[in-house]
Formats: structure tokens, C-alpha cells, sequence
């Protein structure tokens, strides 16, 4: 037992023996006699073995499209498909199920909200504020945007400790900005950022407010409602669902003035040769037939996430994280990334004086340790830290101290190879 081991007996708890039993792939080797120590879950989650069977149960038994269909099947697929929305509804805050659109992906949630909210809201001039810390997902559709009709993009900076600059936000507010969008969680330094107040600060300038959570859903308790966020994205398969399936949380009025954003079937009530009238919440912006497995299999992930609580994978995650920080510490060369721990998720970026980042995930995969190298999405930040690429350890309910261990092991052969 280390000190980051020793728990508040009022925090949840999380029973890790149980929880890798439910997920098939930490069963198997990497290579004969080294075991997989998977620490890519920001990149995505692994899938229990619940949601798993919840996708072949769906095929094997109820496989339908859905909506159009009267015969069994049909209504089967229906009702757990949208008894996943139901779902999704409820774990963020419950909001009404009206309010979930279905998606690809975090990426479409955003392109959908630029394409069909920006193209109808923003004219040229108006001002989008960002942050330096952005996923290219949040940075790319409103370049886009902005080329099109001639948008101010603005930039809430990142301190050199990693957290996003409130001073320069108060500052840019008096640009009379249109929205603010911004990530939750950073992917690369795990800085959970302070929503509620970037939030309530933006209302107050009179701007709507988007977040990215694709990586806060997934790792501590998110309400929407709590947040009033005005849109939320997020994707299923970091949070131990399937891919192939986003979220995109919009406010009612919001989504209802908001014109479709692809035309086809299912997102009609009614169409003449020469004209269309779009259909009802959520359906107008679900045009053609959705991932519908992948609807029931995120249904499970969130069933799955519920019975461990989302306070307790928070809790969990934050004492590995604690642990790694102690022990990347220890590493000579080794400089992590990001704010202080009472800031930061589960998330360690690092670089390692000397190796390039992709030799340092070449090295530890060797010994079964599953880290990402590379700039993550995030060019602007590794640009602004003036470095090319990190590596980077990302934890989640299923990781463990060993697994750290098992990484620092790792590091320690780098070392030994680069000297
Ligand atoms: N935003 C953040 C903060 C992310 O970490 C990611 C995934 N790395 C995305 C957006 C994009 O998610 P997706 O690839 O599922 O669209």
C-alpha cells in the first residue's frame, strides 16, 4: 500500500477485481506471458463483457431498423434503442430525452452545432471564443465556419501550469462573443476545467455556451442541467460503449429553431417532390438509419457505468492518477504535463528528456503497456509548450497501481536503452 492508497472511508468505493473481470481484453496477453496493461483509455474505453452481449443479444435476437417497422422485431430494436436515449437523458442530470440527438461521434455533436446553430445564428464579425487547450474536434468546425462567413475566433490561453486563463476570459467577455465553446477535460494535461463558472460567466455576457465532455462524461458525474451548458457532446466509446455512436445534449428551444443538418429518411414527418417538413425532437437531426447495435450497447455502458457509480470510478481514477504523478516523479528525464493534481483527471502526458515519444510507446509496449504517443489532437497546445508530440498514460475505472508500476518499469527501460 502506498500513502495514495490510503482512502477517505466516505468515498466511494470501486471493487477493481471485480470490475477487470468484466472486461474480456485485460484477460489476454499482449505477447505469450506479457499481459495487457491498457493505459489508452482517453483514446477509448474497453467494453465490458455486458455491453458486449447487450450488441450480440441485439443481433443474434432483435435485429430490425427501426421507427418504420410494426412487426416485432421492428419494435423490439425501437424500444431499446430509444430506451437508450432514455438512458443517456438520465445519466446527464435528466434532462428530457427530446434533448439527445444521437451522433457519430463527439466530432459530428460539434460539426452539427456549427453547421446547423452557426450557419442560422452567427454573421460575419461575430466572435467565437475557444481555448488554446481544444481538441482539433472543437477547433476545426469553427475554422471552417469562420472562413465561410467571416467569424472572430478568440482564444482563452492556457497558463504555463495548464489551466485555462479566467482573467483573459473576463477580458475577451467584453467582445460580446456569441458562444463559448470549450473541452470539460483536457485529453492532454487532464485539467478539468471550471465549467460551472465558464459557463455562468458567458450567460451573463449573454453568449450560449457548448461543452465538450468527451472526456468528463465518461470519468465523474456530469449535470447538464446543473452545468445549464446549452449543448454537451460526447462519444460512447470512451465511456465503455460501442463506437460509432455520439451524443449531442442540446436545450430544447435550442434544438427546435435549429434547422436539420442532414436530409434523408427518418428526419421527415412529411415530403412532396419539392419540399419536406422536418420531424419531430431529436429525429429531425437523425437522418437515415442510426448505429442502432451501438444504441443498445451504449445503453448497457451506461446501465454498466451506473451499477459502479460514477463517483466512484471519479474517486478511483483519482487516486491512480495521484499514484502516477508519485511515481513519474521518480522517473529521471521525465517531465509531465499539466496542472497540479487537485485539477486534474485521469490523464499523465509526458516527455522524456532525450526520446522521442513514439520510442518511449515502442519501449513499454514491450512489456505490455499501452500508451499513446503524438500531439493527441491537440497541435496548438503541443505548440504552445513548444514540443512536438508527449506521450501519453490516460487511466480509467480498470487501471490499477500495478498498472503504473508496470509503466515506471517500463520508463526505467527506456532509460536503460537511451542511457
Ligand atoms: N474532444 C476531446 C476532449 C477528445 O478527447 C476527443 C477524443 N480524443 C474528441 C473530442 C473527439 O472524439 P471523437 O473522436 O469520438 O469524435
Amino acid at each position: 500500500m502506498t500513502e495514495t492508497s490510503k482512502q477517505d472511508p466516505s468515498t466511494p468505493q470501486l471493487d477493481t477485481a471485480k470490475v477487470r473481470a468484466d472486461f474480456p481484453v485485460l484477460q489476454r496477453e499482449v505477447r505469450s506471458g506479457v499481459p495487457l496493461v491498457y493505459l489508452d483509455s482517453a483514446a477509448t474505453s474497453q467494453k465490458p463483457v455486458q455491453v458486449i452481449q447487450a450488441m450480440d443479444d441485439y443481433y443474434r435476437k432483435h435485429n430490425a431498423n427501426i421507427h418504420r417497422g410494426i412487426h416485432t422485431l421492428a419494435e423490439e430494436a425501437t424500444a431499446s434503442y430509444e430506451g437508450a436515449r432514455q438512458k443517456v437523458a438520465d445519466f446527464i442530470g435528466g434532462v428530457k430525452a427530446r434533448e439527445v440527438v444521437f451522433t457519430r461521434n463527439t466530432t459530428e455533436s460539434i460539426n452539427l452545432v456549427a453547421y446547423s446553430w452557426g450557419r442560422k445564428n452567427l454573421k460575419a464579425g461575430d466572435v467565437v471564443i475557444l481555448t488554446e487547450m481544444e481538441h482539433h474536434s472543437n477547433l476545426v468546425p469553427w475554422q471552417m465556419l469562420a472562413a465561410e462567413i467571416g467569424l472572430q475566433l478568440e482564444f482563452i490561453p492556457v497558463t504555463k501550469e495548464g489551466l485555462l486563463d479566467l482573467d483573459a476570459y473576463r477580458q475577451l467577455l467584453e467582445l460580446n462573443p456569441k458562444l463559448i465553446a470549450f473541452m470539460h477535460m483536457s485529453n492532454v494535461l487532464g485539467t478539468i476545467n471550471p465549467a460551472k463558472e465558464i459557463i455562468s460567466l458567458a450567460h451573463a455576457a449573454g453568449a450560449l455556451v457548448l461543452v465538450d465532455g468527451a472526456q468528463s462524461v465518461p470519468h465523474f458525474p456530469v449535470d447538464v442541467k446543473d452545468l445549464d451548458a446549452d449543448f454537451l457532446a460526447f462519444s460512447s466509446h470512451k465511456m465503455c460503449g460501442p463506437t460509432g455512436l455520439g451524443v449531442l445534449y442540446a436545450k430544447e428551444a435550442l434544438l427546435e429553431a435549429m434547422p436539420p443538418f442532414l436530409g434523408g429518411g427518418d428526419m421527415i414527418k412529411r415530403v412532396q417532390l419539392r419540399s419536406f417538413a422536418a420531424n419531430d425532437l431529436p429525429h429531425k437531426f437523425e437522418a437515415g438509419t442510426p448505429s442502432i447495435a451501438e444504441g443498445v450497447g451504449m445503453g448497457a455502458a451506461i446501465d454498466y457505468l451506473n451499477s459502479v457509480g460514477m463517483e466512484a470510478v471519479y474517486a478511483h481514477e483519482k487516486q491512480i492518477i495521484a499514484y502516477a504523478l508519485e511515481r513519474l516523479e521518480e522517473v529521471p528525464g521525465v517531465w509531465v504535463f499539466g496542472p497540479e493534481l487537485e485539477h486534474k483527471g485521469g490523464v499523465a502526458s509526458f516527455t522524456f528528456e532525450g526520446v522521442h515519444p513514439h520510442d518511449v510507446a515502442q519501449i513499454v509496449d514491450e512489456l505490455g503497456v499501452a500508451v499513446r504517443a503524438g500531439h493527441h489532437c491537440a497541435m496548438p497546445l503541443h505548440e504552445k509548450f513548444d514540443i512536438p508530440a508527449t506521450a501519453r498514460a490516460s487511466f480509467y475505472l480498470y487501471n490499477t497501481e500495478a498498472d503504473v508500476d508496470q509503466l515506471i518499469e517500463g520508463l526505467y527501460r527506456v532509460k536503460e536503452i537511451f542511457g
